[in-house]
């Protein structure tokens, strides 16, 4: 598998990272102020009573790289009882058998003893947790270095596997040996795609080499949990680097990718091969879970729909239904909620659908899928296009077009659904229609209104009802 990501991708200085965290990671003082108040509270309190606490993980992360920090964990030198008694009664017993006390109201901060992973037998879970005094202990079980800082209340910085470097530096790395690590818990393999798609660090060749190796341990890995990373993968901001480099990972639960591939399109309007035009289309479309499922999978279905005609041009007939079919059987297998399927087989199957410039196929499309989904067709139509070889992008003026329809069409009122047609089902049984024909009559008029040949006007509907459908 090639591995481009170093300098391709991250050559350039990190825009992700805030001045001040390239220059040392941030002054004390401003870290220390950054630190929530009930957090604080947390931290003095167990101070107070003579035992360790540090805010770790994912805040502290964040807080160095001047980023808005998430939920806000701490670990500590005191045994979970004594975390119950301290806090009680505002601690619940969240996650008792690893350490884990929540603490506060709302979506609380977890308090989590320092502890050490028995043996991880199925590659997810560890059989047993070990609770020790040693906060470098605590920090050696987690997965990445800038995942194993700690942060005190005073701003000190425990961090003995150089977190802070690789946060300087962009570089996402295992915390020891990585394939050990991924081997223990093969959630980290995709945990670590997340985090350089959300972060746009490089992954250090050590652990990219691993990341490759362990895969096919995710075969062990909860299908809820894959579907969370995954779309914490295909919504982070630097994805492309992510998709180009390692879809043999992605391919260990999605097969469907893996002929994509490397596979030359052999058309006028690619300029790049399947695989890299869905990356390409994922990285174009806004970071909204559904939008990028569907660029994930628009085009899954080309592989197999491909020929070639006598002017050597690659076509791919009819290759939204096969990429439909795919899609289902991995929005399935992912157990993906019913609306997210739908509108995701919605967008995969129109994906490439003709949307004539009329405002007639505006109101089709808008009664057949909604507005909602209309707009969010539009996005992926965008992201396919830009996805495309450049001298095709006069298209997006096309979508420019169709968008200021919808944008009329919507303004001034137009009729698309029954529930804006100006006549109603009574209106059609006081004229004596009965039973299926007064649904049937009402659709006939919805068609003849949003084709343009009837106004949408009650006396006038009326009038050709009893004139043409009676
Ligand atoms: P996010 O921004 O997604 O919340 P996070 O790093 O905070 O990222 P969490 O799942 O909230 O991730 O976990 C908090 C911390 O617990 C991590 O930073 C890491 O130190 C440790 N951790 C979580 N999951 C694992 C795991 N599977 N293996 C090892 N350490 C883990
Ligand atoms: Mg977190």
């Amino acid at each position: 598998m090639r591995n481009r990501n170093f300098r391709q991708y991250y050559g350039k200085p990190r825009r992700n990272l805030s001045l001040s965290a390239r220059r040392g990671l941030g002054r004390k003082v401003r870290r220390v102020r950054d630190i929530p108040q009930n957090v604080r509270d947390i931290l003095l309190r167990l101070e107070g009573a003579g035992y360790e606490a540090w805010c770790v993980g994912g805040a502290v992360r964040d807080l160095l790289l001047g980023r808005e920090p998430g939920d806000w964990d701490v670990t500590t030198s005191a045994r979970p009882e004594a975390v119950l008694s301290l806090f009680a009664p505002h601690a619940l017993p969240t996650g008792l058998q690893h350490g884990t006390v929540t603490v506060g109201g709302g979506r609380g901060v977890e308090v989590t003893t320092y502890r050490l992973d028995g043996d991880y037998l199925d590659s997810r879970h560890p059989d047993h947790v070990t609770f020790t005094a040693s906060l470098r202990e605590d920090l050696a079980r987690r997965d990445f270095t800038v995942n194993a800082i700690a942060m005190d209340l005073r701003g000190r910085v425990s961090d003995p596997f150089g977190g802070r470097e690789d946060l300087a530096r962009g570089v996402l790395r295992a915390v020891g040996d990585p394939e050990k690590r991924f081997g223990e818990d093969a959630l980290r393999i995709l945990r670590g795609l997340r985090f350089a798609a959300k972060l746009g660090f490089a992954i250090e060749p050590d652990t990219a080499a691993a990341l490759h190796r362990c895969a096919p341990l995710l075969g062990r890995i909860a299908p809820e949990r894959i579907r969370e990373e995954l779309l914490g993968i295909l919504c982070g901001p630097d994805v492309l680097p992510v998709l180009l480099d390692y879809p043999d990972v992605l391919g260990v639960f999605l097969p469907e990718v893996l002929p994509a591939v490397g596979f030359d399109q052999r058309s006028l309007y690619h300029c790049y091969d399947v695989w890299e035009h869905t990356a390409r289309s994922v990285a174009a479309a806004r970071p909204v879970p559904v939008l990028r499922c569907a660029m994930l999978l628009h085009d899954l279905g080309k592989p197999e729909t491909f020929t070639v005609d006598e002017n050597g041009q690659g076509h791919f007939y009819g290759h939204w239904r096969k990429s439909v079919e795919k899609a289902e059987a991995i929005l399935d297998r992912l157990r993906f909620d019913n609306r997210s399927k739908k509108t995701i087989l919605t967008l995969v199957e129109r994906h490439d659908a003709e949307m004539p410039l009329s405002e007639r196929a505006v109101r089709r499309n808008l009664a057949r899928y909604g507005e909602e989904t209309v707009r969010l067709l539009l996005e992926v139509k965008r992201a396919d296009n830009l996805a495309q070889a450049e001298r095709f992008r006069d298209r997006q003026r096309l979508i420019d077009q169709w968008e200021t329809l919808l944008a009329m069409v919507l303004a001034e009122g137009s009729c698309f659904s029954l529930k804006q047609l100006a006549v109603k089902g009574n209106d059609l049984l006081d004229l004596g229609l009965q039973g299926p024909a007064v649904g049937k009559c009402l659709e006939e008029l919805l068609e003849l209104v949003m084709d343009g040949e009837l106004p949408n006007d009650r006396a006038m509907l009326l009038a050709y009802t009893k004139e043409k459908l009676l």
